[in-house]
């Protein structure tokens, strides 16, 4: 077993945040995965100066009902073991860097949630939802792949893995419903292309889906 490694304290305060986020924002989960698949293929393309196949590129959403998993992984340049422990451990890499201003500038947190719908909040988002992230990533140039793991409370682990092809694969293990809460509806296909159309107007790569046919 990997060691298990803390979230830095400012981290951890958005993430509670986002985690008792009231229940119309917690969509916008899907919006920044595929906007940060989108700017990893954008570095993709960009950092081989363009010398690479563009109709490589793509973005798969996979709602899995059986294993109440949703998975979105992209063809992008993907992260390094450090740039996982870098970039997904802390928030003062993030975009979300304005929100968390906002927040000190809201000494109350009276507005806390109406705050969450405004910004890119990035990456932390997807904790609204899941109560497990899995990201598995392989860097453009390395045969090394690793998978970052978390709850969102207890931290995370980082260790090697499997996966053929560079770019980086989430997998988000859905909440389980509760009265107020329906996170099964992620799983169901005319939701997320309601999301998908909601929220990718602006995304430059094609999102395929596969159609649970069960
Ligand atoms: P932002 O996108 O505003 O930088 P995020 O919290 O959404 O903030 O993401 C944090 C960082 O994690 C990104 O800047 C990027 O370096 C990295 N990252 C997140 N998702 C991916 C991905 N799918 N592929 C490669 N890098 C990613
Ligand atoms: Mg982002």
């Amino acid at each position: 077993m990997a060691r298990k490694k803390q979230f830095k304290a400012e981290s951890k305060r958005l993430l509670d945040l986002m985690i008792n986020s009231i229940y119309t924002h917690k969509e916008i989960f899907l919006r920044e995965l595929i906007s940060n698949a989108s700017d990893a293929i954008d570095k993709y393309y960009y950092s081989n100066a363009g010398h690479v196949d563009p109709s490589t590129f793509e973005i798969r959403i996979e709602p899995n009902k059986e294993a109440r998993t949703l998975t979105i992984s992209d063809t992008g340049i993907g992260m390094s073991k450090e740039e996982l422990e870098e970039n997904l451990g802390t928030i003062a890499k993030s975009g979300s860097l304005a929100f968390k201003e906002q927040m000190e500038n809201n000494k109350e947190h009276e507005n806390d949630v109406d705050i969450i719908g405004q910004f890119g909040v990035g990456f932390y988002s997807a904790f609204m939802v899941a109560k497990e992230l899995c990201v598995i990533s392989k860097k453009d140039g390395s045969d090394e792949a690793y998978k970052w793991i978390s709850d969102g409370d207890s931290g995370y682990t980082i260790e090697p893995a499997e996966k053929e092809t560079t770019g980086t694969t989430i997998i988000l293990t859905l909440k389980d419903d509760t009265e107020n809460d329906d996170y099964s509806k992620y799983l169901e296909t005319y939701t997320l292309k309601d999301l998908i159309k909601k929220y990718s107007d602006y995304i430059r790569y094609p999102i395929k889906m596969n159609v649970e046919t069960s």
